[in-house]
């Protein structure tokens, strides 16, 4: 039941999103996904989010977007944010093994 309940709300916020104020941005918007998930650090990657940042502040969908962008996994830029695998994703995380001890 739950699984489903995550479906339809999914299947109605994408409805949405051919109202979204980047739907004529699909280069711009693959090139600055792109310069995210490129960036190394925690400011690199605000920095990749100004511009989408900028267009997203202006539409009219900004919850139905971070709704969609959550329930289904969404990888990229949406709402303003960074996302991974549906989670917002500001800061580069390591891999367990890969952080200091000492
Ligand atoms: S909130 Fe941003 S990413 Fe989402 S539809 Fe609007 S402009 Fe596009």
């Amino acid at each position: 039941m739950r699984g489903f309940s995550r479906e339809v709300l999914a299947r109605d916020a994408a409805w949405s999103l051919a109202d979204g104020a980047c739907k004529d941005l699909t280069i711009e918007w693959s090139r600055w996904e792109n310069t995210f998930a490129a960036a190394l650090t925690q400011a690199g990657r605000l920095a990749a989010l100004a511009a989408p940042a900028a267009v997203c502040s202006a539409c009219p969908i900004t919850a139905e977007c971070a709704d969609l962008a959550e329930l289904s996994g969404y990888t990229g830029i949406a709402a303003g944010e960074g996302y991974r695998n549906g989670r917002l994703d500001l800061a580069r995380q390591r891999h367990p093994r890969q952080r200091r001890t000492a």
